[in-house]
């Protein structure tokens, strides 16, 4: 049956009427890209480059070996988009060199763009070896930072990029709540939105990510996080601008409709998943998403939001 539901399932993501959602894939590294390419991602949503910064725990990757890196995935989607995310350390990523040692919360401490505007060093290393590695090539390159609470916050990450001479659209992401709520503020200083629910759950049920005892709240349908997802869509619909989903509530087929529904512009997962979402969305118009958008906004659980978008999707 899984094979059935998945035949046909190629070419770019789309609605049964053709609105399309472009699906992109989470790469760590080069080594991710051939299946990202082999599940036919349309790009890469959501790169994630502290991986290159694990391999030696005092100093970051020099600006040749980054380059490189990012050169091999950046070559491997030549008319495709790739979204890259500087580094993301601290919190569950910590990095000796970077991430202080001695905070009583490191989940809401110094972690994510907060790390990179105290080390401006690695962060001005890291946009330069971008600007380099894309020098050339036709993809179309983004660049967004992690953990963005503000409109201050976007705007030193753009300021950066700017300084850094690098030619590619500049993003947030949505992982905040106070991000979604003030969602239009900074789309005053960045071209797209993206979200990562995973933190974005973390933050909005102070639920740690990390800990299995609270997995309950860290549940992508809980209404409160479909809440903020809508928020942050519109706000970019109101913008001109698009606000993608690159967290982990993406690869869930149901929910990736629901998202449509809610107005996401693209969806990014790991490969193994992008058959199935790509066969789900399939089926479904933009107008069933909708309606399976709206009925998982009006559960008090996320049980009845997935049970509801369900029904409306089964035609219940
Ligand atoms: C997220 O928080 O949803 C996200 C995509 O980033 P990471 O999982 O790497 O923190
Ligand atoms: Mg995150």
């Amino acid at each position: 049956e899984r094979r059935a539901a998945l035949a046909g399932s190629t070419g770019p993501g789309a609605t049964a009427d053709g609105h399309k959602v472009p699906l992109l894939a989470n790469v760590g590294g080069p080594a991710d890209v051939p299946a990202a390419v082999a599940a036919g991602a349309e790009g890469v949503g959501l790169f994630r480059t502290e991986f290159l910064f694990l391999d030696d725990s005092e100093r970051a990757p020099s600006e040749e070996k980054q380059i490189a890196a990012y050169r091999q995935v950046l070559e491997a989607f030549p008319e495709g988009r790739v979204v890259v995310r500087v580094l993301d350390a601290g919190a569950d990523k910590p990095l000796a060199f970077l991430t202080p040692a001695d905070e009583p919360n490191p989940a809401l401490g110094v972690r994510g763009l907060r790390t990179l505007l105290d080390h401006p060093d690695v962060l001005r290393t890291q946009l330069t070896a971008l600007a380099k590695a894309a020098e050339g090539l036709p993809v179309h390159l983004e660049v967004m930072a992690p953990m963005v609470a503000d409109r201050a916050d976007a705007r030193a990450f753009a300021d950066a990029c700017r300084a850094a001479g690098l030619r590619a659209k500049f993003g947030a992401m949505v992982e905040i709540p106070s991000a979604a709520l003030r969602a239009r503020s900074i789309l005053r200083e960045v071209e797209f939105l993206s979200l990562g629910t995973n933190d974005l759950a973390q933050y909005t049920f102070a639920a740690d990510r990390q800990v299995g005892a609270v997995s309950r709240l860290q549940d992508p349908w809980q209404p409160a996080l479909l809440d903020l997802v809508a928020l942050s869509a519109e706000a970019a619909r109101a913008e001109g601008k698009s606000c993608g989903v690159c967290g982990e509530a993406a690869s869930d087929p149901l929910l990736a409709c629901v998202l449509t529904g809610l107005g996401v512009t693209s969806l990014s997962m790991g490969a193994a998943s992008l058959p199935y979402v790509r066969a789900t969305l399939a089926k479904f118009t933009l107008a069933q998403c909708e309606r399976a958008a709206a009925a998982a906004r009006a559960a008090d659980s996320a049980e009845e939001a997935r049970s509801a978008a369900q029904g409306v999707l089964s035609g219940e």
